[in-house]
């Protein structure tokens, strides 16, 4: 992209930060062209490689104040109407380029609350939504210690980490003490200090799995979609697996989903965007698991289409520069996503059955993400998926049953390697 290309005076300008990773830079670029918005992508890379790959405004997201100084400088020259996060990865740093430009945003402390879940579950508990009972814990505090503390079943889980990694439920405290190892073996690989990092322990919730896609307006919520997830979440390991909307709930449920959703938010003080909420739902009523001030990730957001064609990003990306988007609804049709878990660790070597699972009624794609001859990392440490089955039909049953038909066609032959060290 040309920075210095000159944009008509009635053109808006919107920074997109992305992650080099993201599988969104696609919709989201296709959706500001479509929109006649002039996009400016900011990467996080280090400014020696933006230079090397001339990418025009390379951000290093570890450094929020150096990037912020970066997108003010490059807004100084070409003015901007909006700073967008395409993923989790520069949330923090969008409120406060937002904050930095004067542009009504979320406020950095609400968009530290929506990735920081200690953060998150204290303000959510003052302000009233239910949420489990949580204690922060040292990865240096003794595991059988805790384990006499709490209660169970309980689940473990970083307070920073995304995709369910890092999270185990734990029945009993021998189980706890395993977890609480693997869980700091984790996080001490990822760099993580022993003696500062916190994680929490949370009563674990039983029920229904739900989640919910919204946009807020000056904190108002607006529901997208509500997504069921028919599979049990049972644990020990929290693999997403299918997601499938509109929701089979009922109506009132689906309020109370929805109430719940808006406390969450604005017990965060969450105000502008994309949210993406995950609760559970059993006789007591909703359970809010988290709120993310993103959009559903991956490559689910294809599954979503609103009226006339419109596609999550360009409902998000209209939201951004100030249009009206409250009358906009889904498309009537139910639609469903499944990411194909990883079943067992090892070398992916082959992938059989994906034409015929792409012949099943109401199937309307098969994505294969993962790389042959590359290692997988099932859950709780990886942080991929195999790959994402696409359906849509008349009735979310329908749409399920042609997910599952198509997942039991897919074949992956995983090589189990067993790594061996030998002395140099
Ligand atoms: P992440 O940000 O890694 O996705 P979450 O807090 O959303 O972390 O947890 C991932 C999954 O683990 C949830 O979708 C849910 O299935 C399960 N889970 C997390 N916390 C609880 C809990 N307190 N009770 C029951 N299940 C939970
Ligand atoms: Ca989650």
């Amino acid at each position: 992209m040309d920075m210095d290309r000159t944009i008509a005076s009635d053109q808006k300008r919107v920074l997109l930060l992305m992650s080099p990773a993201t599988y969104r830079a696609g919709a989201f670029l296709s959706a500001a062209k479509k929109l006649n918005l002039a996009v400016v992508v900011g990467i996080d890379l280090p400014e020696t490689l933006s230079e090397y790959w001339h990418v025009p405004l390379g951000l290093d997201f570890a450094n929020p104040q150096a990037s912020v100084r970066t997108v003010v400088e490059y807004a100084h020259e070409h003015p901007l109407h909006a700073v967008l996060s395409v993923d989790d990865s520069a949330s923090e740093l969008a409120a406060h380029a937002n904050a930095a430009l004067g542009l009504a945003q979320n406020s950095p402390r609400a968009a530290e609350a929506a990735r920081d879940k200690l953060l998150m579950r204290a303000l959510m508990s003052q302000g009233g939504a239910p949420c489990p009972v949580f204690r922060p814990f040292y990865l240096r505090d003794d595991p059988a210690e805790i384990a006499r503390q709490v209660n169970y079943p309980c689940v473990l889980k970083p307070t920073r980490l995304s995709g369910s990694r890092g999270v185990i439920r734990a029945d009993t405290p021998a189980e706890f003490v395993a977890a609480f190892q693997r869980l700091k073996r984790l996080l001490l690989h990822e760099g993580h200090s022993e003696h500062e990092t916190v994680f929490l322990v949370e009563d674990f919730i039983p029920g229904f799995e739900v989640a919910l896609e919204g946009l807020l307006t000056h904190g108002q919520l607006k529901v997208l979609a509500l997504f069921d997830k028919p599979d049990p979440l049972d644990g020990p390991f929290f693999e997403e697996t299918m997601y499938v909307t509109p929701s089979r709930l009922p109506a009132e449920t689906q309020a109370a989903i929805a109430h719940c959703v808006s406390v969450a938010a604005r017990s965060l003080g969450l105000q502008e965007g994309p949210v993406h909420a995950e609760l559970r739902v059993n006789e007591q009523g909703p359970w809010m698991l988290e709120i993310a001030g993103r959009s559903i990730g991956g490559l689910c957001s294809t599954v979503l289409e609103f009226g006339a064609g419109m596609c999550l990003e360009e409902l998000i990306l209209r939201h951004a520069v100030g249009e009206e988007i409250t009358g906009v609804e889904r498309e009537n049709s139910a639609a469903g996503v499944m990411m194909i878990p990883i079943p067992s660790a090892g070398i992916l070597k082959a992938v059989r059955g994906v034409e015929e699972a792409k012949r099943v009624p109401l199937v309307t794609g098969i994505e294969i993400s993962a790389k042959l001859n590359y290692p997988l990392v099932p859950l709780p440490e990886g942080a991929s998926y195999l790959g994402f089955i696409f359906a849509r039909g008349e009735t979310p049953a329908a749409v399920e049953a042609a997910i599952r038909q198509a997942h039991s066609l897919l074949h992956f032959e995983i090589r189990r390697e067993i790594p061996v060290l030998r002395p140099v």
